[in-house]
């Protein structure tokens, strides 16, 4: 089963993403992770799009589509998070590797400007904390690696209502493009990621996309 997650930045495509890719063994494809990675790593990639990644727009759709068509076109199956994120790099999925299931987050923003804003990162393991909302857990450093968490650049207050906004114009139209071929869901992403999980699960269930 192809499936992609929609919904804005801080909604949770990628906690309930990495959930799923566990439970039932779904290669997980995320962008901005491979993205971060690049940029980390230091590669000729990572070099290109630092700086779109670290004010909050979006890499061009050549660079993103380069990174994700040729694996995308071996696999049957794959979750992806944040990709795509443009009606081009949709379309351009769609006909190497046809998407069976959107995932659209509904969630509000005040609930994703708190959720990014409170979110620190440990830099040398990846784990997500979170400072905010029912996740409370006023955490300086990460529980495996000893290491102060650190707030991810974009993260920061000015940056994520830009992200917001790019959201707004480039990404949400893609709700109506998924709606028109009949592969769009809804899911509401309030509440903690067990709650969303399970609603994640019956959404998907209902509609026979995971085989158990
Ligand atoms: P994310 O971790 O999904 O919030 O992505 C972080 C950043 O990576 C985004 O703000 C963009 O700068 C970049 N990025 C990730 N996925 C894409 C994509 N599909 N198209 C363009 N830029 C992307």
């Amino acid at each position: 089963m192809r499936i992609t997650f929609l919904g804005p930045p801080g909604s949770g495509k990628g906690t309930q993403a990495e959930k799923l890719s566990a439970e039932f063994d779904i290669p997980h494809i995320s962008t901005g992770d491979i993205l971060r990675n690049s940029i980390t790593k230091q590669t000729e990639i990572g070099r290109k799009v630092k700086s779109y990644v670290e004010s909050g727009r979006l890499v061009p759709d050549g660079v993103v589509l380069d990174l994700v068509l040729g694996e995308a076109r071996q696999m049957e199956s794959f979750v992806m998070d944040g990709f795509p994120r443009t009606l081009v790099q949709a379309e351009r999925l769609d006909e190497i590797a046809p998407i069976e299931i959107s995932v659209f987050f509904e969630i509000s923003e005040a609930t994703v400007v708190a959720r990014l804003t409170g979110r620190r990162i440990c830099p040398v393991c990846g784990r997500v904390y979170n400072l905010s909302g029912d996740r409370a857990v006023a955490k300086e450093r990460c529980d495996e690696c000893s290491v102060s968490l650190v707030i991810r650049e974009d993260d920061q207050e000015n940056i994520v209502r830009r992200r917001i906004e790019i959201y707004k114009e480039e990404t949400l139209p893609l709700r109506e493009y998924y709606r028109k071929k009949g592969v769009l869901r809804r899911l509401s992403a309030e509440g903690t990621p067990d709650t969303v999980y399970r609603r994640l699960k019956r959404t998907l269930l209902e509609d026979d996309s995971l085989k158990i």
